[in-house]
Order: C-alpha cells, then structure tokens, then sequence
C-alpha cells in the first residue's frame, strides 16, 4: 500500500491530497499529450469519471483531442514544457520550462490554465516561487499506481492504486497499460467505496 505520503494541505507547496471533506478520490494522467490521450478520455466518459491530465509542452499537437477532452468536462494542467527535473535549473530556466509549458497550453486550448505538476514530483523554493508567480496551482498526489514502471502489469496497477484512501490523489500516465488497467481500477475503487470526481464537479483545490 502506497498510501504513505505526507500529508499536504498547503496550496503554497502543492496539494497532495484532495483538501476538504469531500471524501473524493481524483484520477491523473501524466506526461501526454499522446496516443492513448483519446482512449482514456472515453473510458472516464463512460464511467462519468473527471480525469485531470498534465501534458508537456513540447508534445502539444493539433491533431491530439483536446477539445473532445475539455468539452467531456476534465481539466489539463501543465508538466512543464519539457520532462526534466526542475530542481537542477537555474531559476531563469524553471522561469522558462513553466512559463513556455503554460503559455503553449494555452494557445492550443484557448483556456487559461491554472494546475502544474512538476516532472518527477520534483520540487524546490524557486520552482514553487515561480509556479505561483505564474498563478499555476501546483498538484502532487499520494497514490502511485507504479504504471511508469514496465514491470507492472494492469493487474498489478490495479492491486495498487484501488487502495487509494478517500481524499486521494492518484497517480498515473498517459500509457497502453494504463488504458488496461482504467476500467477495472475504477470499477475497484467504487467496490471499495470510493466516490471519484464525476465531470460536472469542480477540482476542489482554492
Ligand atoms: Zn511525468
């Protein structure tokens, strides 16, 4: 069970877990835009599930769905522009990986975008200084559902991330296993008694 992180209610430092008493759990995707982006976005429809996604700037495409996805009611956050740990830059290159990820996001979507996830979870004074000097709302998690990992099967995605306490962040990617693993994850944490952030709701974070 992974549910062994920190618990964070501090905006300022990132939000690890749902704050209030909700009593939700939210689903994230990780390092798309890509391939799978329109498969997982039909899954969360089909079960009215609200996915937050937090894409690199440098994947950014046209042609990937990301009007099906905004109109279907989830949210994309940004991932910085490229994956690189952000706590091994200078300030004026963090200045550039969170500016240029949010302001491309932007162009492409025509919305102001407010959530930043940092690549790795890496995070530092400068880059929590920078994030909020951009008004970006900065997202952690507490699960990990370990779906980065090539070891891990859907099976064993599930196993992990359908212990997700309430109020819980999970962790996951924009990856073929991922698309396996989704329904039956979802499916699991409603048997375990998990109500997952339906479409129509707002992400709770102020
Ligand atoms: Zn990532």
């Amino acid at each position: 069970m992974s549910d062994g992180v920190e618990v964070n209610f501090n905006s300022n430092e990132g939000w690890s877990r749902l704050p209030g008493k909700t009593g939700c759990v939210l689903l994230t995707f990780d390092d798309g835009p890509g391939r799978q982006t329109a498969d997982i976005v039909s899954i969360l429809n089909h079960y009215d599930v609200k996915g937050l996604f937090f894409w690199q700037g440098h994947l950014l495409h046209h042609k990937r769905p990301f009007q099906n996805l905004l109109q279907s009611g989830h949210e994309i956050g940004t991932h910085a522009h490229q994956h690189v740990d952000l706590t091994r830059l200078k300030p004026e290159h963090v200045r550039y990986q969170l500016f240029t990820g949010k302001r491309e996001l932007e162009r492409l979507t025509g919305q102001k975008i407010s959530y930043f996830r940092p690549p790795y979870g890496k995070i530092n004074t400068t880059v929590r200084t920078v994030a909020s000097e951009l008004e970006l709302t900065t997202v952690l998690w507490n699960i990990s559902s370990y779906d980065w990992d090539p070891h891990m099967t859907a099976e064993t995605i599930v196993e992990r991330a359908a212990n997700a306490g309430t109020n819980s962040i999970v962790l996951l990617h924009e990856r073929k296993v991922t698309v396996q693993a989704l329904p039956r994850l979802i499916e699991s944490l409603r048997a375990n008694g998990r109500h997952l952030l339906s479409r129509s709701d707002r992400l709770p974070f102020s």
